[in-house]
């Protein structure tokens, strides 16, 4: 297709899931930058994997997620906060995308139990409003848990009122929307798919299925498919990416008032199984997600296997540190227990028995229409050290950044974005500036 004169920005944002949008927002308003592009190939925000359908719903604070480290836990803690501070702004526009409730971290069995208690006393002091329940009390809170439980199995939770579940989809679409009232350059073109990115002297040309546009700084924020145009950039070659799909499956009986995670090993990047009320309809609550490698960037969408190609099998090295890390004892055993739940008509049956871990009433029948899929979770592996990388990264080049963003990336999106805004203003050596005061005031 013929293109004519680009469309000319200072940064053009190319991905606008919940990354792009708190990026875009940020920009807008707590900085002097007035032309500022969102460019976004589907035909509203927040419609991958932060949509509502495709993740956990979680505003993860690093209380009930067993398997972050202390130093995770006070990362997310901090980045939670910033977003708990924004909704809670947000009066009643909140009401379509947050409900607050409590959330518990559960511990089945002696084994869990000890783990669970040698954890608390540490966490507790990064958490002091996440209390030691005993099997009472958890009655009290969530009767589903106990109903039904075998007396002999001993139980012990984590306990706090303070939990969040979050649309980030919607809230993605809020924190543009908002941007766009804020500043009259900031401008978003949805519908729009970037095809490529090329480095000129002064900035980037981008050519999209629809019109060209020009920025003298660019930020990729389109989740798994950022490494892909990093690396035709000549960049991110020490990583690699481990695709991870899944499912969920939602109970139409109602079982849980609140979250309810589980124990977890520390060393993987999952969260063990948990029971998530809605955030659209506390009365149903989802299970999961299962586990699945598969070679896609987007769920749903096998055209974006050449993607996967493109970023992670077709260098040797990355393809080896693939590999590796698949053949690692410890995800490779949780991944194939994962490849159970996908046998037909046995697996999601042998799902619903792991749930009762949570729920011991809990049927197959409860299941409503089998499952849904979730997103995908790009896991990203250190080429050299062969071992998956925990969390989000932004690759560095010049003028341009770009952003992969695994769990809990959603929650993470202010923080991340309040750094990606440093970065941008550094890329103009003093022409622009960030109003930290202001950011901190209305977030810290
Ligand atoms: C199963 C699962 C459970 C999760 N649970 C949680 C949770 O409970 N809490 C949490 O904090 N995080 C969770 N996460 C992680 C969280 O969903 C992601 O970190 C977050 O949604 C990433 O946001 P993003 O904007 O970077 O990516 P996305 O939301 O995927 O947005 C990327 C955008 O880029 C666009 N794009 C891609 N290619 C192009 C192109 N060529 N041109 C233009 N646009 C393009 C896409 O259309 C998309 O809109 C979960 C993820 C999964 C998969």
């Amino acid at each position: 297709m013929e293109q004519c004169k680009p469309k000319k920005f200072q940064i053009a944002i190319l991905g606008g899931g919940i990354t792009g949008s708190s990026i875009f927002h940020i920009l807008s308003k707590y900085t002097n930058i007035d032309s500022i592009a969102l460019i976004e190939k589907d035909g509203k925000l927040g419609e991958i994997n932060s949509k509502e359908n495709n993740n956990s719903q979680t505003l993860h604070f690093g209380d009930i997620e067993a398997n972050y480290s202390v130093e995770k836990a006070l990362s997310s803690k901090e980045a939670s906060q910033m977003v708990v501070r924004y909704l809670e702004r947000l009066g009643e526009d909140g009401a379509g995308i947050y409900k607050k409730s409590h959330k518990m971290l559960l511990a089945v069995g002696k084994k869990e139990i000890a783990e669970f208690e040698k954890r608390q006393n540490e966490f507790e002091k990064i958490f002091p409003n996440f209390k030691k329940i005993t099997r009472e009390e958890i009655a009290e809170i969530e009767p589903g848990i106990v109903n039904g439980r075998k007396k002999s199995e001993k139980i012990m939770a984590g306990y706090s009122k303070d939990g969040f579940t979050v649309d980030f989809g919607a809230l993605a679409k809020n924190l543009a929307t908002e941007a766009k009232k804020i500043k009259a350059g900031a401008k978003i073109f949805v519908d729009t798919k970037v095809i490529k990115i090329i480095e000129k002297e002064d900035g980037f040309k981008i050519t999209t299925n629809k019109e060209t546009f020009f920025a003298k700084a660019v930020v990729v924020a389109m989740c798994s498919h950022s490494l892909m145009f990093a690396k035709e950039l000549g960049y991110g070659k020490e990583y690699s990416i481990l695709p991870v799909g899944g499912n969920f499956y939602t109970s139409s009986r109602k079982v849980l008032n609140g979250k309810v995670y589980t124990m977890q090993s520390g060393k993987l990047p999952f969260a063990g199984v948990h029971g998530d009320p809605n955030v659209h309809n506390e009365n149903e609550t989802r299970f999961g997600p299962t586990a699945n490698v598969m070679p896609f960037l987007e769920r749903n969408n096998i055209a974006t296997f050449g993607d996967f190609f493109k970023s992670t099998l077709c260098d040797k090295k990355s393809a080896i540190a693939l590999l590796k890390v698949l053949s690692e004892n410890t995800l490779l055993t949780f991944l194939l227990k994962n490849l159970i739940y996908e046998i037909p008509y046995f697996g999601p049956r042998a799902y619903a028995k792991m749930c009762q871990k949570i729920i011991p009433t809990l049927k197959y029948s409860d299941f409503k229409n089998s499952k849904t899929k979730a997103g995908i979770r790009p896991q990203l592996i250190n080429n050299q050290t062969q071992k998956l990388q925990m969390g989000e990264i932004e690759i560095e080049g010049k003028n341009i950044l770009f952003n992969i963003t695994p769990s809990p990336g959603a929650t993470a999106c202010i923080k991340n974005a309040a750094k990606t805004v440093n970065k941008i203003i550094a890329f103009f050596d003093g022409k622009y500036s960030f109003n930290k005061e202001a950011f901190e005031k209305d977030f810290q």
